[in-house]
């Protein structure tokens, strides 16, 4: 039999060392429970950055694959599948937006979203090619690619990777102000995530996403909101951005959106801004897979029919107000929204996670001083409290 010990060290002998992962193997695991090859039982409270929001192998996501698995899987762009009309509509009519663009991880979505609102600059308001600019956020994170690190305000993301994407510019996340003085004739879109992720939790200040729709309405500015992880219920609204009664003009969707099982990610937009795609602008091999729309569809609908938009309400607010109780001079702040939270320390919490390993909770530090809490919007109440006994005697030890 494997051992913990052994495959760790294969995987750093041969692995290129770009991740640093805590030191436990995933052998097995269901719904919110993860166990090693030496039978441990873990809780997962990341629940792989929101991508398992159905909790691990979803008996109805792994049905629906088996299926399509028995007919076809792969049949590249150049031929038609039976199953990518339908999560077409399922996702159009999930978003509220006309069209589609189907990718694999969410950085691939976010790329497309890039090149849509450039060519849209150009095709449609009439920016000279070369000239269209786009806006972020600082601490944004966007994904890996060297066009979306050009727009990273993290310098470990970015050292020596030159030379970078031009035409980006960044703002303070949260900032009006600047978001006025930033947009030029040349602006094609304002990309934003409701609530920065990777960036520790952070939300901006209310109403900030409501104004920034307003401003880029009146200059003729493409809203596009990186929903890849706050998108499918994990906030406790279907999208994040529905906390500020905003429809953005592009929603770039992944993570949840595959089930815990595949990856699946897309650009959602209205025919006015999508459709400045003509055949070979754009595309992508596995993009639109049967076996990925098959997974993907049947994941939005488990999402819809067991309301995970309710669940993460319901199951956020209980975890959140017990979190709130902790005592321990360090933390400075307790956020996030549904099951999107965030503990903030004075301190690094890297220590704090390898604790909560010992005891069986599963949870990563973001932005070094953070420790985010995200399990499968699936978990019950009862594992909460099993949860949270642990938490609570490491965080007050
Ligand atoms: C994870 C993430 C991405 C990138 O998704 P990958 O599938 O890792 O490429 C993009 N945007 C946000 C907000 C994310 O959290």
């Amino acid at each position: 039999m494997k051992s913990t010990k052994g495959i760790i060290e294969k995987t750093k002998k041969f692995g290129a060392n770009n991740y640093n992962p805590t030191e436990v193997v995933f052998s097995h695991a269901e719904g919110v429970w993860v166990t090693d090859p030496e039978g441990k039982k873990y809780i997962d409270f990341l629940s792989a950055y929101s991508a398992a929001s159905h909790g691990h192998r979803h008996p109805r996501i792994i049905e629906a694959a088996k299926k399509q698995m028995e007919k076809v899987t792969l049949t590249s762009r150049a031929f038609h599948n039976e199953v990518l009309c339908d999560f077409y509509e399922l996702l159009s009519e999930v978003t509220g937006k006309e069209m589609i663009l189907p990718m694999n991880t969410g950085a691939e979505a976010v790329e497309t979203a890039l090149k849509c609102a450039r060519r849209w600059a150009v095709d449609v308001k009439g920016v000279e090619e070369g000239k269209q600019e786009i806006i972020a956020c600082n601490g944004n994170f966007h994904g890996r690619t060297i066009s979306i690190i050009s727009m990273s305000s993290e310098a470990a993301y970015r050292r020596g990777y030159g030379p970078l994407t031009p035409g980006f510019k960044l703002i303070g996340y949260g900032d009006i102000e600047q978001l006025k003085a930033a947009i030029t004739p040349n602006t094609a879109a304002f990309i934003m995530e409701p609530i920065q992720g990777e960036g520790g939790i952070v939300m901006p200040p209310a109403g900030f996403m409501k104004a920034a729709k307003q401003i880029c309405e009146e200059n003729n500015v493409l809203l596009i909101a990186d929903e890849v992880q706050t998108g499918f219920a994990r906030t406790g609204k279907m999208f994040a951005s529905m906390w500020e009664d905003v429809d953005p003009d592009m929603y770039v969707l992944g993570k949840a959106l595959g089930g815990g099982l595949f990856p699946v990610s897309a650009v959602a937009a209205n025919k006015e801004v999508l459709g400045v795609f003509n055949p070979g602008s754009h595309g992508s091999t596995f993009g639109g897979n049967p076996l990925g729309c098959a997974i993907a569809i049947e994941a939005m609908k488990v999402m819809i029919e067991d309301d995970y938009v309710g669940m993460a309400n319901d199951k956020g607010a209980y975890f959140m107000e017990k979190l709130k109780t902790i005592k321990n001079p360090h933390i400075v702040d307790v956020r996030g929204r549904g099951l999107l939270i965030g503990v903030e320390f004075d301190i690094a919490a890297e220590a704090y996670c390898d604790e909560l390993k010992e005891e069986g909770v599963l949870a990563h530090d973001t932005h070094h001083t953070v420790i985010r809490f995200a399990p499968p919007l699936i978990i019950t109440k009862e594992e909460i409290d099993w949860a949270f006994e642990r938490i609570k005697k490491v965080l007050e030890k």
